[in-house]
């Protein structure tokens, strides 16, 4: 059986969702549907999910919120009227979210959780029922009636290892399943939701629950492209890669599929399929345990803005044992993480994401390393772009950094550090914010060939 999960620009309206239908039944194994909230249908379009957290501020802040809830009803409404479903399709839409807000505990940001779930929630009864007009037998089914069981981390949740063995029981129901994704229960019956862009998480765990053959990743792009089309018009598309190397180009900067996706999928071994709703002849991407890696050395080059680094010298650090644990002890009281420590003989920097050092952290960070390690010197710098070139076959290839640098150098990229992981399954180069794209293209010309514009 397949599980298929379809993301918010594939439930935008009516149009795209009787596309979902038409490529459910089309294929009798397409059992489980896990739907997104509806997203945007252009460009100026607000997706629900921000609709719903404009809602849940305005209630928080205690202003009217009627306009908020209004917005979010009519997205429904539209979908209703379109797909000429009972106009009691959108009382029962208002009602909910009338009773969400009624309800209200005293913790905002599980309040916050509550108020995202609904754009999920609503989405998939609105869908389920849209599959019983067109004659097909589908359910609706609760996340966490099913056993959908995530931490308390509000916002932030992470399944509970006894989810997937409740969930199993899903592969029995003979109707189609429509799941909604994004969220689930904490174990005190409490709605929690996973990080933004969570539902191709919720794919991933009832994949691996009713161990299906393939987890099918509906969005609106043919495939996953070696590097980002609007950086690099004519990027290849990339037929097949591991687990491994889809983890590494999505946590820097693919945003085609949630880097805490892969996990699930890949315990249990399930080959992801990511595809587009609206070409669904076209094969999409493979995710797979394994490929050839002599076919392609490198599958793929992301990059992402937002990145700084902390930069500490100190003369003798070699020598002094358990200075790389008191630094990053620091990190950890100060609730940061970090991305990356390359370090040298007398110097260690830390990457991390920018966001990470709001302007007192930053202060209280410089500050404590000063005098808790007392270095010679210490100094933050903001606007550094992390670019990751990615690939299990590097490990077989001999020069690749040199490629990879000489083709910086020449394209007059200034690299601000490098650094390769254990596993030779990527590179990293830190550069400046403004000589991104033109990294990403000397890098692209150098493992692609010459591509587009
Ligand atoms: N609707 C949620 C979001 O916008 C989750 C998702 O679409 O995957 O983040």
């Amino acid at each position: 059986m397949k599980v298929v999960k379809f993301g918010g620009s594939s439930v935008a309206n009516a149009e795209q969702v009787l596309k979902i239908i038409a490529i459910v039944v089309a294929d009798a194994e397409r059992r489980i549907v896990v739907v997104s909230a509806p997203g945007k249908r252009h460009g100026g379009d607000i997706k629900v999910t921000d609709l719903l957290i404009a809602l849940a501020k305005a209630v928080i802040a205690g202003s009217d919120h009627e306009g908020a809830l209004q917005a979010v009803v009519e997205r429904y409404a539209e979908i209703q009227r379109d797909l000429g479903l009972p106009g009691q399709v959108v009382a029962e839409v208002e009602a909910d979210l009338r009773e969400r807000i009624a309800k209200r505990g005293g913790n905002n940001l599980q309040f916050l959780d509550t108020m995202k779930a609904a754009g999920e929630d609503n989405s998939a009864r609105v869908i389920a029922e849209a599959f019983r007009k067109q004659g097909h037998a589908a359910r609706y089914v609760n996340p966490g009636e099913a056993g959908m069981l995530l931490s308390d981390e509000f916002g932030n949740a992470e399944v509970l290892p006894e989810s997937y063995g409740k969930l199993a029981a899903l592969r029995d129901v003979s109707d189609i399943v429509v799941f909604p994704g994004f969220f689930g229960s904490t174990r005190a019956g409490e709605v929690a939701t996973f990080p933004r862009g969570g539902s191709d998480i919720t794919g991933a765990i009832l994949a691996a629950a009713v161990a299906a053959d393939v987890y099918e990743n509906f969005t609106d792009v043919d495939s996953v492209y070696a590097m980002d089309p609007r950086i690099m018009p004519g990027a290849p598309a990339i037929d097949r890669m591991t687990y491994r190397e889809m983890r590494e180009l999505s946590y820097a900067g693919f945003g085609v599929f949630h880097d805490e996706a892969i996990v699930p999928a890949v315990r249990a071994h399930i080959p992801i399929n990511i595809r587009n709703t609206n070409r669904p002849e076209a094969p999409g991407t493979m995710v797979v345990p394994e490929r050839k890696y002599e076919q392609a050395e490198v599958v793929g080059i992301s990059s992402a803005d937002g990145f700084c680094a902390i930069y500490i010298d100190k003369y003798m650090m070699n020598r002094e044992v358990g200075f790389g644990r008191r630094l990053l002890q620091i990190l950890e009281e100060e609730d940061i993480s970090y991305e990356h420590t390359p370090s040298g003989i007398d110097n260690l920097s830390i990457i991390l994401q920018s966001a990470e050092l709001g302007s007192d952290k930053e202060k209280i960070v410089v500050a404590r390393i000063a005098a808790e390690l007392a270095p010679d010197n210490i100094t933050v710098e903001h606007g550094m772009a992390l670019l990751m070139v990615v690939g299990e076959g590097m490990h077989y290839a001999v020069g690749m950094a040199a490629r990879a640098t000489k083709a910086l150098a020449e394209a007059g990229v200034n690299i601000e550090m490098i650094n390769q992981g254990a596993s030779e399954i990527s590179m990293m180069f830190a550069v400046k914010e403004p000589d991104r794209k033109r990294a990403v293209h000397a890098l692209g010309s150098e493992f692609f060939g010459r591509l587009g514009a």
